[in-house]
């Protein structure tokens, strides 16, 4: 007879296997049991047949990274705390000193920051490329540069790029190129797949998504995925992030297996509205751009065109507009606060739409040729109502009369 303390600890009672609903079981774990000895020092970590220790993945995790691979069409994945620790897990497994890493210049932020801090110190060097001129990455390719990042469509200014022939460079270059893929989601255009409609491939080496946008859905998780298609790229990407000590907790990998059913329909839906808006703002005398990929007029519309399907509701939830530059950084403030239904916030992918004004100079040193000149306002469409998004941002326009 144990003491009931003992017996509330290791008690005896096992519930019946085969419980089946549509949710999957939440495994938390740090310990993980072997059955003896030999079968903990047999176990290989990194082999997904086995667990071995709660960092190396439950069967929580391990479902969720298959999901996910189907989601990109890739083979390997890897999850972190962040998008931003997905694109920080990308170079410091695959960069060392004296290497080079190019970033377009319209690339997510926090990823310039991480390389013009911590990378620069450890000795790796980075230049900016344009994303809208393929010769200038041509250009910038050298016998150092072993990773080229890249973007579609390019974060906060939805430029466009030729997203086929950059990576066509890279290939013949024989170095790493890895996409942010949070916009395109694995939903507007296939990462490792054939261009629609050719023989060409596109296959990128490393496709990251920020989890913490659709595939989350809520805006109440933060986590990114590392996706690959080859397995020895993968080993060196995993041994780095096992290092690091990266993982994420189950009741968020959870939240994301939740809401990933019902992405596609999400996706469609903030697609559509944002369309709606985009369209509505081109009308607007207020503004001298609008920027949204599926716009004629915005830059790179030729490539989103050619890449992404439009039946499969490819063009996110994102636009920006450029105000007319008679209106002054004050008056834009005023309109961004006197929106209702639009949240003043960053990040996007969640049910509530959100505003956000940048300062472009800062953002980009050289101010684009296809940009209008004038201040910026990035829009996220949430899943509220149309009719009700537009009519917020109409009463909130009338304050710059
Ligand atoms: C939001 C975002 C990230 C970073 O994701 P976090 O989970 O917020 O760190 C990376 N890339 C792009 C394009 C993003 O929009």
């Amino acid at each position: 007879m144990t003491d009931s303390i003992t017996s509330l600890i290791h008690h005896p009672y096992q519930p019946p296997a085969g419980f089946a609903a549509p949710q999957p079981g939440v495994f938390k774990a740090s310990t993980v049991f072997f059955p003896n000895v030999a079968a903990m020092r047999e176990f290989d970590w990194k082999d997904k047949t086995a667990y071995t220790y709660g960092l190396h993945g439950t069967p929580t995790t391990y479902m969720l990274e298959e999901r996910l691979c189907v989601l990109e069409g890739g083979r390997q994945c890897l999850l972190v705390p962040s998008g931003l620790a997905a694109i920080a897990t990308v170079a410091l497994a695959l960069l060392k000193s004296g290497d080079e890493v190019l970033i377009p210049d319209n690339a997510y932020g926090p990823s310039k920051a991480l390389a013009e801090s911590e990378l620069m110190h450890w000795g790796i060097t980075h230049r900016y490329f344009d994303p809208m001129n393929p010769a200038d990455l041509a250009d910038k390719i050298t016998s150092n540069t072993k990773l080229v990042w890249l973007e579609a469509a390019g974060s906060v200014t939805l430029e466009f790029p030729d997203l086929c022939e950059q990576v066509r460079q890279c290939k013949a270059a024989g170095v790493y190129c890895a996409l942010d893929n949070t916009w395109g989601a694995g939903l507007a255009f296939k990462p490792f797949d054939l261009v629609p409609g050719t023989q060409q491939p596109l296959s990128v080496d490393i496709s990251i998504h920020a989890l913490t946008k659709y595939p989350s859905g809520g805006g109440d998780v933060l986590m990114g995925s590392v996706i690959t298609q080859d397995e020895s790229l993968h080993m060196k990407l995993k041994l780095c992030h096992m290092r690091l000590g990266l993982g994420v907790g189950a009741n968020d990998a959870e939240l994301v297996l939740r809401s990933l059913p019902s992405m596609t329909l999400r996706y469609r839906a903030h697609d559509e509205t944002t369309r709606e808006l985009a369209l509505w703002c081109e009308q607007r005398h207020e503004f001298a751009q609008v920027l949204h990929p599926a716009l004629l007029n915005s830059p790179g519309h030729i490539y989103w065109q050619t890449l992404c399907r439009n039946d499969a509701g490819g063009a996110a939830g994102l636009f920006s507009v450029i105000f007319k530059p008679e209106f002054s950084q004050a008056q834009v403030d005023v309109f961004c606060n006197a929106l209702q239904l639009f949240k003043i916030g960053y990040s996007w992918g969640g049910p509530i739409s959100l505003v956000v004004p940048y300062e472009l100079a800062n953002m980009r040193p050289t101010w684009p040729s296809y940009l209008q000149r004038g201040i910026l306002v990035r829009f996220s469409i949430g899943l509220e109502s149309s009719s009700d998004l537009q009519a917020d941002l109409s009463k909130a326009l009338s304050t710059l009369r």
